[in-house]
């Protein structure tokens, strides 16, 4: 029999990490293996109750059918109004699109913007999804590394130096997944100018906007959409803000051309979000701040707990995260015969401690490996319990 031919484009992209190590986790959990689970990057908090009494009465209304390709106009009001507010985005309901999750809204962008000869610039570690749809979509990644001493700054001129004649965008990722980096506001403002003169666009994933600690105030890239309308895109996600990843929602804010052009990509693949999702997503925007303010004091509380007794552990080296709710500790001073390198490393602590963490290899830095603190106080304490051992187990 011949071997099935795949398509040329999917030989330029490999499986997401990050969804390996969940699914190597399950499996051994399934065998009745006691797993910490440091590999997902998944709220351990329940959904708004506010969000699942409104999708269940959507249910039982019968708010069951197709809706507008672009997402109910109720929601795509809310999000705008939403981000006028805090930031004097100047967006209207029509440059707002409901996409299938933070990633779908970033793969119709991708999609609907890059082709083969162009570059797309990116800070990395980076989230794996990010190069990845990049080079699905044909264009190739330019990658401006950031580093641990300094908390992963992205430093502006050094994403400027990285803009060619064939730049189609830069990508930021702040807070940053897997580094937990807050880029400053002065450094995005300062991307988007230099790269308005350029006829480059900024896409902003601001999946973990929310998750900002010590007391800095969350910022976004929607704050110099009215002075740079046809520079800034916004993609954002009800995954992390709201604890609802298995609702699938996100959406893109942005130039109308572009929100158009991913809309009818929607309109060929998804259609559509699921229609009582999105009624829940609306009562989350509208009713669920007790819920995320409380969510996000209790990331801020796990990580102070987490911090110190990683830098405690033999090797293990990690500055304090400003945000989302990863630590990215360099632990390439704990690399041995056998565990030598991220996924060596990530392997054996899986096989051997039972405790998964996602290999740093697996985000463009072979040094690291990312630990998510999404999960309660006492699987923080277990696991890192676990990792001494293993670690002293030479
Ligand atoms: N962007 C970043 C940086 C992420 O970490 C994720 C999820 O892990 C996403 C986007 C997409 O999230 P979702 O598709 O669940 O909205």
């Amino acid at each position: 029999m011949q071997a099935m031919h795949l398509s040329a484009r999917v030989g330029r992209i490999c499986e997401s990490a990050t969804l390996r190590v969940t699914r190597r986790a399950l499996h051994l959990k399934a065998e009745g293996v006691d797993v910490i689970d440091f590999g997902a990057g998944e709220p351990d908090f329940a959904s708004p109750s506010v969000a699942v009494e409104a999708a269940r009465q959507a249910l039982a209304d019968g708010f069951t059918k197709y809706t507008q390709n672009q997402g109910i106009p109720a929601l795509r009001l809310a999000l705008t109004r939403r981000f006028a507010e805090r930031y004097g985005a100047p967006w209207t309901a029509e440059q707002a699109l409901i996409t299938v999750g933070g990633k779908g809204a970033l793969f119709e962008t991708a999609l609907a913007l890059f082709e083969s000869g162009q570059e797309v610039v990116v800070h990395t570690p980076a989230w794996v999804s990010i190069p990845e749809q990049i080079r699905f979509a044909g264009a190739a990644v330019v990658e401006v590394a950031t580093r641990g001493a300094d908390g992963f700054a992205v430093d502006p001129d050094r994403m400027l130096a990285a803009l060619s004649e064939r730049t189609r965008a830069v990508i930021l990722n702040s807070p940053c997944n897997p580094t937990g980096g807050v880029i400053e506001p002065e450094a995005i403002a300062a991307i988007v100018a230099g790269c308005a003169a350029r006829g480059v666009l900024v896409i902003s994933d601001e999946t973990y906007e929310r998750f900002v600690y010590d007391g800095l105030a969350p910022y976004s890239a929607a704050a110099l959409a009215a002075r740079y309308p046809e520079t800034v895109v916004v993609v954002g996600s009800f995954s992390k803000t709201y604890a609802m990843t298995g609702w699938r929602l996100g959406y893109l804010l942005g130039p109308k051309a572009l929100v158009d052009a991913a809309a009818m990509i929607q309109g060929h693949s998804t259609s559509n979000a699921t229609s009582f999702a999105m009624k829940g997503a609306l009562a989350a925007v509208e009713g669920a701040e007790p819920d995320v303010e409380r969510m996000i004091a209790e990331y801020e509380a796990r990580r102070d707990l987490l911090i110190p007794k990683l830098n405690a552990l033999p090797g293990v080296r990690c500055l304090p995260p400003r945000g989302a709710f990863y630590a990215f500790p360099d632990v390439s001073a704990c690399f041995r015969p056998g565990r030598n390198g991220s996924i060596a490393f990530a392997e054996r602590l899986l096989d051997e401690a039972h405790v998964a963490v996602v290999a740093g290899d697996a985000f463009g830095s072979d040094d690291h490996v990312r630990i998510s603190f999404a999960c309660s106080r006492q699987a923080l304490a277990e696991g890192l319990s676990r990792i001494e051992r293993f670690l002293g187990a030479e």
